[in-house]
């Protein structure tokens, strides 16, 4: 479903991806793993199309991402960091997001799975962070793409809803939606994951399962089995 081949990326003098090859395929939760600044976001953002290859290729179910707008239909995307207007409502912004759109969108779900009911007349600059985080989670996941890239998304998430984003996850993986999530929290990869990338330095060390992750490292626990990369 998304086809990467070669990808090469660089920022001025700083090669962030290198050679990176992946197939990302659909009904599973890929995670994609590896330290602060290895290029999880950078990776994201080009299979989006918001950053272009210097060499290589990506496809998403067929097409290449140079032709980004034309499939981003496809795709839902979590920001790590999303950017609201703060004088509008939760509710305001739904609406408008929905009336731009003009698709049909599952936001009521969404916001009862989220606990989100007692916010939508809250102004966005007013909320907490990881309010924040769960308006980010409803923008992106109420219209009904079959590619989802979510990166950090459990950032500033209470047990909870922690909880209640698994859940989200699991239904969308039984829906059969490909799945591409950047997370520093090991417990929600090895309960949520059926491939792991690890990304070191822009290069992919790793793809496979987390057993066949555990059998190539000689480690039982997440952490050590990253460890044994770095
Ligand atoms: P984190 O876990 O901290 O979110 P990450 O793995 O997602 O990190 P990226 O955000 O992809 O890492 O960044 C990889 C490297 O590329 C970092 O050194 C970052 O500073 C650099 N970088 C990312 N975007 C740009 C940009 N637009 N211009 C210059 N450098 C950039």
């Amino acid at each position: 479903m998304i086809n990467i081949q070669h990808l090469h990326k660089s920022f001025g003098k700083l090669e962030v991806l290198k050679d990176v090859q992946l197939e990302i395929l659909p009904g599973k939760v890929t995670a994609v793993l590896g330290p602060n600044g290895s290029g999880k976001t950078t990776l994201m953002k080009s299979i989006l199309g918001m950053t272009l290859p210097d060499k290589g290729t990506i496809e998403v179910r067929g097409e290449p991402t140079r032709h980004a707008w034309n499939y981003r239909k496809h795709l839902s995307y979590v920001p790590q960091i999303a950017q609201f207007p703060s004088n509008l409502t939760v509710q305001e912004l739904l609406q408008m997001i929905k009336e731009v759109r003009q698709e049909p969108a599952n936001e009521g779900s969404l916001v009862d799975r989220l606990s989100l009911q007692q916010f939508l007349d809250k102004k966005l600059g007013t909320l907490s962070g990881g309010t924040r985080q769960k308006v980010n989670l409803v923008l992106a996941l109420m219209f009904d793409a079959p590619i989802v890239l979510m990166d950090e998304p459990t950032a500033g998430l209470d047990p909870v809803a922690l909880l209640a984003l698994k859940r989200l996850i699991q239904d969308m993986r039984k829906a059969g939606k490909c799945i591409l999530v950047t997370t520093h929290i090991m417990p929600l990869v090895e309960e949520l994951a059926d491939e792991i990338v690890f990304l070191l330095d822009g290069k992919v060390y790793f793809q496979g399962s987390l057993s066949e992750l555990f059998s190539l490292t000689e480690k039982n626990t997440l952490e050590e089995a990253i460890a044994h990369f770095l």
